[in-house]
């Protein structure tokens, strides 16, 4: 029998891991929060958070990538949008199981 991963929570996933570094890098090695878009050469601060919003086009807080491609800008998007639904999922899970809890203590069934 081998060991099934399908329980192994996935390893805790560091800001250089983001996608967001595949398009900008930073401006001063001593500050997270000032990035450069490599595509375009723009500078602003935000970090690699902003970086995405910039390359997907989501506007509000910085302005939009001349030069990302379409490509570019769902990959940008979709990763910022999973963001958002991580924090949403934890928030859901840690009530789940706390309501799990409250089930199993009256009917012992899990
Ligand atoms: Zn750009």
């Amino acid at each position: 029998m081998d060991n099934s991963p399908t329980d192994t929570p996935p390893p805790l996933k560091r800001n250089s891991n983001d996608v967001g570094w595949e398009y900008g890098v930073l401006c001063d090695a001593r500050s997270l929060d000032k990035v450069k878009c490599k595509l375009c050469g723009k500078e602003f601060s935000g970090g690699v958070f902003r970086m995405k919003e910039h390359i997907a086009h989501l506007k509000g807080n910085v302005s939009a990538c001349p030069v990302s491609s379409k490509e570019d800008q769902e990959k940008c998007k979709k990763a910022v949008l999973e963001g958002k639904n991580k924090k949403n999922l934890k928030r859901k899970h840690e009530e789940a199981l706390r309501a799990e809890v409250n089930i199993s203590v009256t009917y012992k069934i899990f």
